[in-house]
């Protein structure tokens, strides 16, 4: 579900801690966030994974129309809930945990398919859009913004301290020294912090009240597939 903002251009912000934040995505670290913090991605989502794939095994063995086979999918059916629950319930706290410390966070559009392509299966696993729907559903309530930048430039090669950009980076690459000033990058954490820059670069653009101008919109589908 994505809540759509009916007031665009009113700001319904409140100030209460001042902070904002920017965060990039990952596989194994869920969430590297500009503010010196990561979210590593909760070890049930790998061992729900296994349970899944056991229960779906025993399924498949059962003759079919067979009270066995029916047990079996039921079984399956089970399992397929609990994991998503079991998410779900993460989600939200996690939602609640970074709008209780920052008013305004920042996220780079997704781009599913082209995740996908890069990591494969597990960013389906990873459930973004879920996650992105509830922290927007969260903010909205609690007055916090989350705010998207269109991914202008890959986040991750250019360097958040002087702003050089690399003209390649490979992928396995976690941390890189810049060329230009020296600085030592960790490769997520550049990123969160080059989105944080350029979200409020550009919030500062069009004007901290005025929202959903520019190439800074709020309460937008969070990936287009
Ligand atoms: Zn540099």
């Amino acid at each position: 579900m994505v809540v759509v903002a009916e007031h665009v251009g009113e700001p319904i912000i409140k100030f209460e801690t001042g902070k904002s934040a920017g965060f990039d995505f990952g596989l194994k670290t869920f969430l590297t966030c500009s503010e010196g913090f990561s979210i590593e991605s909760p070890e049930f989502f790998k061992q729900s994974i296994n349970l899944v794939r056991k229960a779906s095994k025993q399924h498949s063995r059962k003759v079919k129309g067979s009270r066995n086979h029916e047990q079996a999918r039921l079984n399956l059916a089970r399992k397929h809930e609990d994991i998503v629950n079991q998410r779900k319930d993460w989600f939200w706290k996690l939602a609640h945990e970074l709008t209780d410390k920052f008013d305004v966070l920042c996220f780079e559009t997704l781009n599913l398919k082209g995740m996908k392509r890069l990591w494969g299966r597990k960013v389906s696993d990873l459930a973004l859009r879920d996650f992105l729907d509830i922290l927007q559903w969260v903010a909205q309530k609690k007055g916090k913004q989350v705010v998207y930048i269109d991914p202008w430039h890959p986040s991750s090669k250019t360097c958040s301290c002087c702003g050089h950009v690399l003209s390649n980076l490979d992928l396995s690459v976690r941390r890189w020294g810049c060329p230009s000033c020296g600085s030592e990058n960790d490769r997520d954490e550049n990123a969160s912090i080059n989105i944080k820059i350029h979200a409020e670069r550009s919030r500062s653009r069009v004007g901290i009240s005025t929202l959903g101008l520019g190439d800074v919109r709020q309460a937008e589908p969070a990936i287009s597939a």
